[in-house]
């Protein structure tokens, strides 16, 4: 994406909104994925999943779609199972807070999409006192990485695609969602197993990286320049 933005004015355009991913991005990832995958699929079905993948990486929601509705439902139980779980446990993100208020002081909106469910969501919301208008959950189909949520949230807002940002800390969910929908997209990369853009598919690589828990932008992959302090995460 060639076009450059500012807090500035100055006939650039400007970001005005912000739609974040919760599990890993708001919040400190409590969720073991990968006891949950194998939980759901048992060792052999995950190693065939996984082998059956170009990536090697598996959506599991995607994975049962195709399975008939009693297999179905009790992956799903075992999945809310782990879920409501992680509810116990939810942390902040450190600079969230801040970060919010930043954002509000400079009249940018924020969203969220996750692919949890609603119920942790509105946890979420009651717990940290922050809210994010719309939030999305998985309750709303298609789910990431399609755009549509992200398209929806910008039709709500009435603000092109171009002029917000999808944040997430998964580059096969929350960068392709916010690809596909026409926005910029910053991936949080808290343990740096990211920082070698070229192993990433094209439709993962995100606008920006940043690490978590500090004020800097520890890469770049476009030619955008953010303005200071956009990002305080
Ligand atoms: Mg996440």
């Amino acid at each position: 994406m060639a076009a450059n933005f500012s807090g500035g004015g100055g006939g650039r355009a400007m970001l005005k909104g912000l739609v974040f991913d919760m599990d890993g991005t708001l919040t400190v990832p409590v969720i073991d994925f990968a006891a949950m995958y194998r939980a759901v699929l048992g060792d052999e079905g995950l190693a065939a999943a996984r082998a059956a993948s170009p990536s090697g990486s598996v959506d599991i929601l995607h994975h049962i779609d195709t399975w008939a509705p009693p297999e179905q439902q009790k992956a799903y139980e075992i999945i809310t199972h782990f879920e409501r779980q992680g509810l116990d446990r939810l942390q902040i993100m450190p600079g969230a807070t801040e970060l919010c208020e930043y954002l509000d002081s400079k009249k940018i909106r924020r969203g969220l999409i996750t692919r949890n469910i609603k119920a942790a969501v509105d946890l979420f919301h009651q717990r940290f006192g922050m809210k994010f208008i719309p939030a999305l959950s998985r309750e709303f189909c298609p789910y990431k990485p399609d755009p549509a949520p992200l398209l929806h949230i910008c039709s709500t807002w009435g603000i092109p695609p171009s002029e917000v940002m999808m944040i997430g800390d998964s580059p096969r969910d929350d960068v392709v969602c916010g690809k596909r929908a026409g926005a910029f997209t910053c991936l949080l990369d808290e343990t740096g197993r990211h920082c070698f853009p070229e192993s990433l598919a094209d439709d993962q690589k995100p606008d920006f990286r940043v690490k978590v828990k500090k004020p800097l932008f520890m890469g770049r992959y476009g030619d955008m320049n953010l303005y200071d302090q956009m990002l305080l995460l």
